[in-house]
């Protein structure tokens, strides 16, 4: 959302029922206005569609088109598309006339907006199992004089973003893990790390679980690590393993280190 206009922005506190009004398309007056000067976190998901779009590698992609933060109160990183350096701080992939060009593949919360949504503050706040979502009503945009109404839960469906956030729920459980334990808990540097490669650098941790020796710590078959191919899968090993890691919660008992495997390993 546009910096100048934050302030008078109230938004309206939904639930997946709500129904609002809105219509987005390209012969609407404000046509990518809302793709210049934002803030747009990206998840897992997100980061493993655009670049495999855009046939790079993920560390290419982190390092051209975006920028490392901290997630408040977590201490965690996350990572925002980077802008471009433009008057009017653009979207990298924004072009006028055209739009989005990486629409299909376009970030969650592109997908959301208008609707906001507020299931990960609002769990690490309020320490509850519930999705919050709110609908932003900014005075440029002009989708929402558009007479089309639905609920937040068909806006969703339309939207495809049950899916992503099927895929990205193992990263959320573990900030809202890292955030209601943060008193207890601090992660080091190497923790931050790991945390990072697995989360947003996917062909860095196939590298990492392939070429480090990682894999002979474990009990992993080959049927495993075949899988892990494909960028879902990999992400999915990660989050668990991540879990296991950190917060010591294993169900599926594989990353109990196999002592005789971890002799070897130590005597080469
Ligand atoms: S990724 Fe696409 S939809 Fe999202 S801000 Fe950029 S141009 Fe707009
Ligand atoms: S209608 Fe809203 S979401 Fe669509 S282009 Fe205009 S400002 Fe962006």
């Amino acid at each position: 959302m546009t910096e100048d206009i934050k302030a008078e922005i109230k938004p309206i506190e939904l639930n997946e029922n709500s129904t609002f009004q809105f219509r987005c398309h390209p012969g609407v007056s404000c046509f990518t206005s809302c793709c210049r000067n934002i803030n747009i976190m990206l998840t897992p998901y997100d980061i493993i569609k655009i670049k495999n779009k855009m046939s790079i590698d993920s560390s290419e992609f982190l390092a051209v088109y975006t920028e490392p933060n901290l997630l408040e109160k977590t201490d965690l990183p996350v990572i925002t598309m980077r802008m471009l350096d433009d008057e009017k701080k653009s979207c990298p992939f924004v072009r006028d006339g055209e739009g989005c060009i990486i629409y299909e593949d376009r970030p969650t919360i592109c997908r959301y907006y208008p609707v906001g949504f507020g299931a990960l503050s609002h769990k690490m706040q309020e320490n509850e199992d519930k999705d919050f979502f709110f609908l932003i009503k900014e005075p440029m945009c002009k989708g929402h004089l558009e007479k089309n109404e639905m609920t937040v839960k068909e806006w969703r469906q339309d939207q495809g973003i049950e899916e992503r956030d099927r895929i990205n729920s193992g990263w959320m459980d573990l900030v809202v893990r890292k955030q209601t334990t943060t008193t207890t808990m601090k992660f080091t540097e190497k923790s931050k790390k790991l945390f990072f490669m697995v989360c947003y650098n996917i062909d860095s941790f196939r590298r990492f679980v392939f070429e480090s020796g990682f894999k002979d710590m474990y009990n992993l078959d080959e049927t495993l690590l075949q899988k892990f191919d494909d960028d879902i899968e990999l992400l999915q090993f990660g989050f668990a393993w991540l879990k296991a890691m950190f917060f010591q919660i294993d169900p599926s008992g594989i990353f109990q280190v196999d002592p005789e495997k971890a002799e070897q390993r130590i005597k080469k």
